[in-house]
């Protein structure tokens, strides 16, 4: 814990969320995992009761007009119960409300960021395709243009929410002609007639999110309800991959540490050879390098927190926030891999929760953007930085720094 990265209301939030998460009855744990919960409005109900959904919103919309790092702070409190739980605690209040709060007008605030916070009402954010959901931009759901309302055709899937929201955040293609980042739109789908939810998966891990695949089948949708303007979906898309990514992060922490905390004990505990099992260093130099991956990444999570906080150039967001995501998730994954590894046979069976929260990180390099696609980013964005910073000559060159700088004839780049 970096106690001393917050201020003392984020510290209390912080014991706030932590306050919350220890009043959650470990059989809600159980039937999630087991899917006798398909999505948990009991658990947001009462996170909305004590006003812990969507602090970085205005007071005027039910937040608490906090910043980033009390955000990540309570989603990675949150993460402590369980991926699932972090999941629909930030889908809906997190990611759909930060769409509209940023591109909504203020009828639109009113109707679905307000009941969300309170609890009266539930959203899912419909980005992925059966066709594919790396490739954004390759949306083939449509949304077509009637006068005062547009109609909705197509599919999503894997919509955590698609069984238990009340409305979704849809991206749809307005206009079939344009270049997809100026021909899609985001709309708000109320669940009504023409939206099915087809398919529970069964999935590994971060199970009872309600997570199915959505058909919308001629549904009218006022054009009321379009966030932000007609064919501006890409803008829509941007801003909301910072709580998307950033949110993975930060919950991805949270998930990870129970992890940690069991093997520390169990390690302390076990005996083999006739001494605790901690005191072999292949034991306990695992649990030092889960420590010092946990720390490292709540770094970069707050770090990056920090930099959106503080309304760092765009472009340089973009990087940190893939970095984070990407670092972050797979450092987690291999606290989760230590945690297992250092508790030998135990740790794989359910006796622990190891393997839950081993199964649940899986899913963290594959969602919300995969990891493939961080590097994607982060390449880009690294390359056009390099060439900025370059030309502006800002730092001093190292290049000709070597013996043999001037031997132009070796550097050949064709
Ligand atoms: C449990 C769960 C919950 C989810 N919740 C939601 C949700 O609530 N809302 C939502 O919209 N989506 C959700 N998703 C979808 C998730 O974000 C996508 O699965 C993810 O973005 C990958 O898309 P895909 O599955 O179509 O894989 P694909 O896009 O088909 O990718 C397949 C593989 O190809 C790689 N790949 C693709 N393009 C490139 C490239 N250009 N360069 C290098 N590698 C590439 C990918 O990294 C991956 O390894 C959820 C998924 C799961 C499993």
């Amino acid at each position: 814990m970096f106690n001393y990265l917050l201020d003392e209301t984020q510290r209390q939030l912080r014991d706030e969320v932590r306050d919350f998460v220890k009043s959650i009855p470990r059989q809600m744990i159980l039937d999630m995992d087991a899917e006798k919960i398909t999505f948990p409005k009991e658990f947001l109900q009462e996170a909305a009761r004590r006003n812990l959904l969507g602090c970085r919103y205005p007071v005027q919309w039910g937040g608490r007009g906090m910043d980033w790092v009390a955000a990540a702070t309570a989603i990675e409190e949150i993460g402590t119960l369980g991926y699932v739980f972090a999941c629909t605690f930030g889908v809906g209040a997190e990611l759909v409300c930060d769409a509209i709060i940023i591109h909504g007008n203020d009828a639109q605030k009113e109707k679905y960021v307000k009941p969300l916070l309170c609890g009266e009402i539930f959203a899912a954010e419909c980005l992925t395709e059966p066709r594919g959901g790396s490739d954004f931009f390759g949306t083939t759901t449509t949304a077509e243009d009637r006068g005062d309302h547009f109609v909705i055709n197509g599919q999503k899937r894997f919509i955590v929410g698609g069984e238990g929201a009340d409305y979704f955040l849809v991206y749809a293609r307005t206009d079939p002609e344009a270049d997809p980042h100026k021909g899609i739109s985001a709309f708000i789908v109320d669940r009504g007639p023409g939206v099915e939810s087809k398919y529970l998966y069964g999935l590994m891990g971060c199970r009872g999110g309600g997570a199915s695949r959505l058909v919308f089948k001629d549904v009218r949708v006022p054009k009321e309800n379009v966030v932000g303007s007609v064919n501006g979906g890409f803008e829509v898309f941007k801003t909301m991959m910072i709580p998307e990514r950033l949110g993975t992060a930060a919950m991805t922490i949270g998930a990870a540490r129970p992890a940690l905390d069991v093997a520390t004990g169990y390690t302390t505990r076990r005996k083999a050879f006739g001494q605790p099992v901690a005191q072999f260093q292949g034991v306990s130099f695992q649990v030092a390098e889960a420590a010092m991956l946990l720390d490292a990444a709540r770094a970069m999570v707050y770090v990056t927190c920090r930099a959106v906080d503080q309304n760092e150039d765009g472009r340089r967001v973009r990087r940190m926030i893939s970095e984070t995501k990407k670092f972050v998730t797979e450092s987690c994954q291999k606290v989760a891999h230590n945690a297992m590894q250092v508790m030998g046979g135990i740790g794989y069976t359910n006796v622990f929760p190891v393997e839950r929260i081993f199964r649940d990180l899986r899913l963290a390099s594959i969602w919300t953007g995969t990891n493939e696609v961080m590097s994607m980013i982060i390449a880009n964005e690294w390359y056009k930085e390099y060439w900025a910073n370059k030309q502006a000559g800002l730092t001093r060159d190292p290049e000709p720094d070597a013996a043999e700088a001037d031997a132009e004839d070796e550097k050949i780049y064709e």
